[in-house]
Formats: structure tokens, C-alpha cells, sequence
């Protein structure tokens, strides 16, 4: 893998002539930041008195029992905001206020990452624009009520599909246009180079943290790890630290209702070849395919490009998981455990159990990347529990 941001001859950095030069801004920053012991020492205070870092690594005792197996997990929902999109936004967010920017712009589909973007503009005083498309605005009401509570502005994004692929093309040319003094903050490991690596380096806390806290409390390293796959940020920062380690990577991708799994471009039958797609390389869904899933979290056409790469190598595995299934397992984690996950990790409980179930691992560490709190609406239209 080189430092310009390939994996396997995926990623890249393909964009139209103006973003080359504030890209290259960016990576010199981040790549500075790295090397910069006060920024480490900054990012890690806010984690831990801000974000409550570290989160916990706990053994679910029924579920071990249940299925024959040592099944742990990263208790990640527990990060500040619900879930794991504060350790980008926060890293991001002071690569930001160390350049100098007066401008947060983010895109957001679900609404999660634009809370956390809307929570960083807040904590960092950095005015924040959230670029959102209206079918999600329609239907994730209370997210767009949060990020204004948090004092950020949601623009409506009215073109295409008024979708999350609409609101990273509005934000791509926000940027364009004031990229002096703006910084876009990309929500998942995708899009053009440094984006793909800069969000990994921010979420591989998620990983670096468990290493231990399993070696601790298990007493040995996990025989797999298990996330979900949206863009891929959870599930990248969690296997980055057991890399070079003897354990498998599962990334559980959203089969929505569909029998050949449309949603999923790692997992699904009939791949298409790679694209360019939104600035990066990689594997995307055929573009008039509608991609549904329960989760809206998961709902994303392509996939961050190491994940095309770790496929290619035979390094990780990707599987879809049925809204069916996913359900099951929220509500099975509900009952045994008296956490309730939200949906997208939900898919990644699915196929541990059933890794657990095929005998296929016996120690399996799963990132159980939000809570579902906001799930409740559409959990309660599944389950009649009268
Ligand atoms: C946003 C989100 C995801 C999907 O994003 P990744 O970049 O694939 O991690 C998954 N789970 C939760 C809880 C989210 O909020």
C-alpha cells in the first residue's frame, strides 16, 4: 500500500482540478498532525473527558452459552453521541482548527454523522454546514432537529435521488468554492485520498483499545473479528490493529429484503467491476439498483476502497445480512444481554452467531458500533410486543 492512498490499485485520489491543491493541503496537515505529539495529546484528552474513551470490551455471557462459543464485544455505543462517528469527527475536527478553518461542511444520509459533525462544530466553536438530501430530511426528522439544537444549518439538497449521494456532491462543490477556510469533514473511510486513511487512523482506536482489553480479559487475542459495513469506518477501525495478527475479518454488509443482495457491493452474487466513484476507486452497486436496507446507516451505493482490497487479498470476508436476519439478532442481543444495538450492528451480531453456530471460530470479537435508541421508531413498526 503506498502513501498516496491505493490499496490494491483501489482508492486514489480522483477528483476534478480544483480539489488537487486543497487536498494536498489536507494531507500535509494530516500527515503533520501525526508526527505532532500535542495533537495526539489533545485528540486523546478530548476522547477520553469529552467522548468517555476508553469504551469497554464486555463477554456476553448468555449468548457464549447459547451458541458454544466466547463471543465479546466493543462496546462502542457507549462513545459519546451513541456510536462510533465521534473519534472521526473529533479527529477531523482539529485538523481543522490546526489549519485554520472557519467552516465545517459535512455531508450526512441517516443523520448520525451530521450530529456528530454538528456536536465538534459546537465543542470546537467552528461554525457547521450540513448538506442533507430532502427524502432523508423527510424522514429523519429528529437527527435534523438535533443538529440544529447543536447550532448547525442542514441545507436540503433537491437534485437526483435527493439522497446521501446528492449531499456529498453539494458538499464536494462547497468545497470548491471556499476551501480556504473551509474544511469538508467526510464521514466514512471513502472518497478521494487522504479521506480513506485519515478516517481509518481516527477510528483505529475502536481496534487498538479491544487488542488489549480481549488480551486482558480473555487472556489471547479473538479468532475473528466481526463489524458492519457501511462505508467501512467502524469495521477498518476495528480490524487495523489485529492486521498483521492470526484473525479473520468479517464485514457484514446490508442484504436489505432482496434475495441476491443488491445493497451489498463486497457480498452480493454478480459484481460489477470497480469504478471511480465520488473520488476513490472501488466497488459500487449498479446505479439504478434502489439501496434498501432496515438500517438507514448502512445505505451507501459503494464501499471505502481498503475494503475492495482486503476482499481481493483474501484477507477479510464480506457477507450481506437480511433485514430479517438483522432483526432477529437485535432482538435476541435485547433480550439476552439488556443492551438494545442499534440496527447496523445488528447485522454484524447476525453473522456471528452464525459464524458461532457453523463452529467456524471459537473466540469472536464483534464491534457493537451504536445503541439503538434510534431505531426505536422503526423497531416498534417491526415488533408488535403488546
Ligand atoms: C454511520 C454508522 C454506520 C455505517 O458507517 P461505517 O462507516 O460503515 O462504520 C454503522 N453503524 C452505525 C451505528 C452508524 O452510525
Amino acid at each position: 500500500m503506498s502513501s498516496e492512498g491505493e490499496f490494491e490499485g483501489y482508492g486514489g485520489r480522483h477528483v476534478p482540478e480544483p480539489l488537487e491543491e486543497p487536498l494536498a493541503e489536507l494531507t500535509a496537515g494530516f500527515e503533520a498532525a501525526m508526527d505532532s505529539a500535542e495533537f495526539h495529546e489533545r485528540l486523546e484528552s478530548l476522547q477520553k473527558h469529552y467522548g468517555g474513551r476508553p469504551t469497554p470490551v464486555f463477554r456476553a455471557e448468555t449468548l457464549s452459552e447459547r451458541y458454544d462459543a466466547n463471543i465479546y464485544f466493543k462496546h462502542e455505543d457507549l462513545l459519546h453521541g451513541g456510536a462510533h462517528k465521534l473519534n472521526n469527527t473529533l479527529g477531523q475536527g482539529l485538523l481543522a482548527e490546526r489549519a485554520g478553518k472557519e467552516r465545517l461542511i459535512a455531508e450526512t444520509g441517516a443523520g448520525q454523522h451530521g450530529t456528530a459533525t454538528a456536536m465538534v462544530g459546537a465543542l470546537l466553536d467552528i461554525p457547521t454546514k450540513v448538506y442533507m438530501g430532502r427524502k432523508d430530511v423527510e424522514r429523519q426528522e429528529m437527527n435534523v432537529f438535533r443538529m440544529r439544537l447543536l447550532g448547525a444549518e442542514v441545507e436540503e439538497v433537491t437534485r437526483g435521488n435527493e439522497g446521501l449521494a446528492e449531499a456529498v456532491d453539494a458538499a464536494m462543490e462547497d468545497l470548491i468554492e471556499n476551501y480556504e477556510d473551509t474544511h469538508y469533514l467526510v464521514g466514512s473511510a471513502v472518497g478521494p485520498d487522504p479521506f480513506p486513511r485519515m478516517v481509518r487512523e481516527f477510528q483505529s482506536v475502536i481496534g487498538r483499545e479491544a487488542r488489549e482489553q480481549i488480551r486482558k480479559l480473555h487472556g489471547d487475542l479473538p479468532d475473528a473479528c466481526v463489524a458492519c459495513v457501511g462505508g467501512g469506518s467502524n469495521a477498518i477501525g476495528l480490524f487495523h490493529a489485529f492486521k498483521d495478527d492470526d484473525v479473520a475479518f468479517y464485514g457484514a454488509e446490508p442484504g436489505g429484503k432482496s434475495e441476491d443482495h443488491h445493497s451489498a457491493p463486497l457480498s452480493r452474487t454478480e459484481q460489477d467491476e470497480p469504478q471511480v466513484f465520488q473520488g476513490m476507486k472501488t466497488k459500487v452497486i449498479d446505479e439504478d439498483t434502489e439501496n434498501h436496507s432496515v438500517s438507514a446507516g448502512l445505505d451507501y451505493p459503494a464501499v471505502g476502497p481498503e475494503h475492495a482490497a482486503l476482499q481481493e487479498l483474501g484477507r477479510a470476508e464480506y457477507h450481506a445480512v437480511s433485514d430479517e436476519e438483522a432483526l432477529a439478532a437485535f432482538r435476541e442481543f435485547s433480550e439476552t444481554e439488556g443492551i438494545i444495538p442499534a440496527l447496523e450492528p445488528s447485522h454484524a451480531i447476525a453473522l456471528a452467531l452464525k459464524l458461532a453456530e457453523e463452529d467456524r471460530h471459537d473466540t469472536i470479537l464483534v464491534n457493537l458500533c451504536g445503541r439503538g435508541d434510534k431505531d426505536m421508531q422503526t423497531a416498534a413498526e417491526k415488533f408488535d410486543l403488546s
